[in-house]
């Protein structure tokens, strides 16, 4: 049961923090630095730059408009990679999820960390050039679905941009780390977020949203690079009918949506994938999941438009030019937001210009990236279960009937679950060998249908976060949770090869000239190098923790690096733990890097210390009720974390009615992400759920029940 929490992955609501605040980071003036090429100007980037650069850079997230995330350079290649070793590094402050993709430009490399924070360092030396904390309130964290990520930033004219978790876009000063301009890109009360890296391309800079769960209504904004002027916005689900619509875009959207469905905001953020072409001047989103998950429009034959989707934007008003749905009624957050790739391939001996994503639900698409006609849909990993596969006459899944379970009332175990069979974790395309490189997982989940999420605060699903556990019960079986490295043959539709990475996630893909796949190998807590060619390791170097972030590698004074960052919450079996070592860092390597870690630190040990046992039978099920509700998603089932946040059986301040109660009702740990749950809960609430943890603590003390202790 536990498991089949921990592998939502959804969790960071209000949480007991007691430690990892937003933090330290503070601005300094330029040091300048010798290593360092010296130039005339920090940061320049445009676009001319980014489509003809040769990949001595890398500019862009996914290095080209592209996103391929293959690099050029090939003075490492499979004969003497593994002469590979440290060059440098970086420790960040904070092991919160650590999920960035670096930039690098003229010598400098530019990477965000946990809480939006942004680090300079010289490419070469990993000397610190300058740092940036745009002082996050900790509070927001409750506001994150996903802990306080941040997937990188943008470089572009002199300027560094950055989303941060509370919804801000900072221009920084490429050269100082000074803010330059801050605009709000969340407009209105709801919790709005942002995770994903933005794009610039002919000075707009493109910026998503995220927070499907939390009752929003999508969109993408435009603004002026130079200004932070908004340009353009451009919606995915439709609006309140009675104030008109923006466009005939929402407009026939509306046509698919039934009941009120505006009033829990509809979901589709473009939370990650934001991919430019050049050659149609198209911008391709990947919208979120519908939200809330289940029992979000009664009926079941409505679509649901743009959730779930891949949408192409006019990139000069932003306006709508074509759509394809791929999870249609979407019931299984199966957001459509997984990186998008540009190539040009043969299929059927015919020269395709395509649109690439390994989404969520389990399918590869391979879509016209010029008018979104879907060339082939296949299931890249096993177990897909919600559909029977897609019918290339109406480009329409064939749906598993079972799979409704907000109409059938039984609950499903869906494949893949939640987490998606492809997350966030980027993929990348070697146009050497024709593969696309996928951090892939097979997961499921037991969906459970329950009427009117009324959770005051926090994340609404109308799904149950403990039902499910009865329907693997029934199966005499834990939820899968399994790592996969595929590589995929976009043009044939089918894998070429597939390394099982065990109970391990998966991390971030880059592939380079030299033949080489670079990826961690989380089973052994390494960084390695695998031949693009057939999968085979050729290399692996300690980084004492998962590496789940996308790497590259730029080119400075003719030697080629490799660099990526390494940690944060995620622990080699993709169950984080608020007790692991910090290890998170940027990592950067080079042949014959002699640059050593310091060593690994012991593990803390974990002491189960509850008071007597009180509270009546009624008080204990009443505080198991209100746990599981208002506690279990970040702090575990049953009140048992395996998670990135505390577990309460181990709280000090179980001790204590009033210690308990300010950090629960006053917010005491707010700084931390543990809001006040005052609207939601009373003190005898309150007490009735410190009466349920203790139970739960002296049980596990006396069955030596300990396994938060286990430190990974
Ligand atoms: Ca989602």
């Amino acid at each position: 049961m536990t498991r089949h929490f921990a592998l939502l992955s959804v969790s960071a609501c209000a949480t007991l923090l007691t430690a990892c605040g937003g933090s330290s980071g503070t601005t300094q003036a330029p040091q300048g630095d010798s290593a360092a090429q010296p130039r005339a100007r920090y940061g320049a980037v445009d676009g001319q730059r980014i489509l003809t650069q040769d990949g001595s850079d890398w500019l862009s997230t996914g290095r080209t408009y592209d996103e391929q995330r293959f690099s050029p350079l090939k003075s490492i290649d499979t004969t003497n990679v593994g002469q590979l070793g440290l060059a440098w590094f970086a420790d960040f402050d904070t092991r919160r999820g650590q999920e960035s993709t670096p930039i690098e430009v003229d010598g400098v490399v530019y990477v965000t960390t946990a809480w939006s924070k942004v680090y300079a360092y010289s490419a070469k030396t990993g000397r610190q050039l300058w740092g940036y904390d745009p002082k996050v309130p900790g509070e927001w964290a409750v506001n994150a679905c996903c802990d306080v990520v941040n997937r990188g930033v943008a470089v572009w004219d002199g300027k560094v941009y950055v989303g941060t978790i509370d919804a801000r876009l900072i221009a920084l000063d490429a050269g100082t780390g000074k803010v330059a301009w801050t605009v709000n890109v969340g407009e209105d009360s709801k919790p709005f977020s942002i995770t994903g890296a933005p794009r610039v391309v002919k000075g707009k800079v493109l910026i998503g949203i995220a927070g499907n769960e939390y009752e929003q209504r999508g969109y993408l904004s435009a603004y002026d690079a130079a200004t932070g002027k908004l340009d353009w916005r451009a919606y995915f689900v439709p609006g309140d009918p009675s104030k008109g619509f923006e466009n005939h875009a929402m407009e026939a959207a509306a046509r698919t949506w039934g009941g009120t469905w505006w009033k829990n905001g509809g979901g589709g953020a473009p939370w990650d994938a934001i991919t430019y072409d050049p050659q149609t001047d198209l911008v391709l989103v990947g919208t979120g999941n519908g939200a809330p998950w289940a029992l979000r429009d009664p009926d079941p034959s409505h679509d649901n438009l743009y959730t779930a989707s891949i949408v192409a934007l006019r990139l000069s008003d932003g306006q709508y030019a074509w759509h394809y749905q791929t999870t249609p009624h979407e019931d299984f957050d199966y957001d459509s937001t997984q990186q998008i790739i540009l190539a040009d391939l043969a299929i059927d001996g015919v020269k395709r210009h395509v649109a690439m994503q390994a989404n969520k639900n389990g399918l590869f698409y391979v879509l016209d990236a010029s008018t979104g006609q879907l060339i082939s849909a296949k299931a890249f990993v096993p177990g897909v279960n919600w559909t029977r596969g897609v019918d290339m006459k109406t480009g329409r899944p064939v749906i598993n009937p079972a799979s409704r379970y907000d109409e059938t009332h039984k609950g499903f175990i869906a494949s893949p679950g939640p987490f998606g069979a492809h997350n966030w974790h980027p993929m990348s395309f070697d146009p050497d060998t024709g593969l696309v490189y996928i951090p892939a997982s097979v997961t499921d989940f037991g969906f459970v249908a329950i009427k009117g999420d009324d959770n005051p605060m926090g994340q609404k699903w109308n799904v149950s976060m403990t039902g499910g556990g009865a329907l693997y019960a029934r199966e005499h079986r834990q939820p899968l949770n399994k790592g996969v490295l595929v590589a995929w043959d976009p043009a044939h539709g089918k894998q070429a090869w597939a390394i099982p990475m065990g109970d391990s996630r998966t991390g971030g893909t880059l592939t380079t000239a030299g033949g080489l796949l670079f990826t961690g190998d989380n089973e052994h807590k390494d960084f390695a190098a695998y031949s693009a060619t057939d999968g085979k390791q050729l290399w692996r170097s300690p980084a004492q923790t998962a590496v789940v972030a996308g790497p590259i590698s730029y080119r400075v004074d003719g030697q080629q690096y490799v660099a990526v960052v390494a940690g944060g919450n995620a622990t080699p079996d993709g169950n984080p733990n608020y007790y692991a070592p910090n290890y998170s860092r940027l990592l950067v390597y080079k042949l014959g890097g002699t640059a050593t870690l310091p060593p690994p630190v012991p593990a803390p040990v974990q002491v189960l210390n509850p008071p007597p046992a009180f509270g009546t039978r009624t008080q204990l099920t009443h505080g198991a009720q209100l746990y599981d509700r208002f506690c279990g998603t970040c702090h575990g089932a049953e009140g048992q974390s395996h998670g990135m946040f505390p577990d309460l059986r181990y709280s000090g301040a179980l001790q204590n009615a009033d210690a308990f109660q300010t950090i629960v009702l006053k917010g005491a740990l707010s700084q931390n992400g543990m809001v006040s749950f005052k609207s939601a809960l009373s003190p005898a609430d309150a007490e009735d759920i410190r009466a349920y943890i203790t139970a739960r603590a002296i049980w596990s003390k006396s069955h030596k029940d300990t396994a938060t202790a286990v430190v990974h």
